[in-house]
């Protein structure tokens, strides 16, 4: 059975996610798209095979369009969520679920009242090689009792328009999700410290960032966001437990020896950092829509990602470490979104 897919938001990733869905993922094709940028939603439209639609809302509500793909600008994505499974259709939301925490468990309230996991988060980093690799080994006991982790999320540089807020919403949120999916433990203290800036940024940022967090279990991490390094893209992670630790490694590339020197490239773009995760996250996902069974990030890990994100931004503003208020995780969740 081929799943009929309907985006909203045609800009940059709504693009990726709408020809990957086309080219590389089987059982899927994409029948629907709409953009505020009625030119924007043509062409793509165009270029998919599929026919642009006025709004989101005649995306959601076309009776050809099995789920739905949110790629709009943030502030949009609750209401579309919402109206998703008010239509009882899955939908997988790029980051956020929502722009404020309200929004998400108003969208976790209707989804246990629709008696099924229908909404599926976009975070990727679940479906890289190497964070899964990292995965199966604390899960296996390889490294024994996880107890401390480091992180690294480096851009080569970042535009005017980047907030110091943009570090933990957009940057770390990322680290937040995969930390929290790797040690199966939730974030229940964070405190940001901003050390001397880099001279290669615009003058209002505080770059770097270091953002410690610690977990219910006790697992402490310091997560460096530093989105001026110069240099490339640059993915970090460390977990060290009680009888050894598993890294990430580096994405394979050739090494050239010349002139006594040991060289490779260092990649410089999120994009071909996670390429393989994107195309693995949406064949998983039309595979999970097909079988009726999401497995990927829930609306509830985009709840507690907003948290946390909302409590790290505080800390930035006051610098003291803050508890992570979380309500409790609704039975319906722990049970995988089955009823
Ligand atoms: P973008 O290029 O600005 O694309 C967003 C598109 O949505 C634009 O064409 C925008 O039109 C359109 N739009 C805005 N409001 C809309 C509405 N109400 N209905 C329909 N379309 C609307 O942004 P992007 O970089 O693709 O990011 C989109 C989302 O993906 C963001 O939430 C972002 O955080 C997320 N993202 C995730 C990752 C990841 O690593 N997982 C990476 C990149 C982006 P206008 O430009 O005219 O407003």
């Amino acid at each position: 059975m081929t799943v009929h897919i309907g985006i909203i938001g045609a800009g940059m990733i709504g693009t990726d996610h709408g020809r990957r869905l086309t080219d590389a993922v089987a059982g899927a094709s994409v029948v629907a798209v709409t953009d505020v940028d009625a030119e924007r939603a043509a062409s793509l439209a165009t270029n998919l095979d599929a026919r642009a639609l006025p709004n989101g809302h005649d995306v959601i509500n076309d009776p050809r369009v099995d789920a739905v793909v949110v790629t709009s600008w943030g502030p949009t994505h609750a209401d579309y969520v919402l109206a998703a499974i008010e239509a009882g259709k899955y939908v997988f939301c790029e980051k956020p679920l929502a722009t404020t925490a309200e929004d998400c468990l108003r969208i976790t309230d209707a989804e246990q009242a629709a008696g099924r996991r229908l909404v599926q988060v976009g975070y990727m980093r679940r479906y890289d090689a190497g964070y899964r690799a990292m995965k199966r080994a604390i899960d296996a006991g390889d490294i024994g009792r996880p107890l401390i982790m480091h992180c690294a999320h480096r851009n080569p540089a970042v535009p005017e328009s980047y907030r110091s807020e943009m570090a933990a919403h957009d940057t770390a949120v990322h680290e937040i999700d995969t930390i929290r999916w790797l040690l199966d433990d939730e974030i229940v203290g964070t405190q940001v410290r901003t050390p001397r800036p880099t001279s290669n940024r615009f003058e209002h940022l505080h770059d770097p960032q270091i953002i410690l967090f610690e977990t219910a279990g006790g697992v402490h991490i310091d997560v460096e966001v530093f989105v001026n390094c110069q240099y490339g893209y640059d993915i970090q992670c460390e977990t060290v437990g009680e009888r050894g630790a598993v890294r990430l490694p580096d994405p394979a590339g050739a090494i050239v020896r010349r002139e006594g020197l040991l060289r490779t490239d260092v990649l410089q773009g999120w994009k071909e950092r996670f390429a393989d995760a994107f195309h693995a996250e949406f064949a998983e996902w039309v595979h999970s829509v097909r079988d009726g069974q999401l497995t990927g990030a829930s609306a509830w890990d985009g709840y507690a990602a907003a948290v946390i994100c909302e409590t790290t931004v505080e800390s930035l503003h006051t610098g003291r470490r803050l508890g992570v208020q979380l309500k409790d995780m609704p039975d319906f969740y722990q049970h995988g979104g089955m009823p």
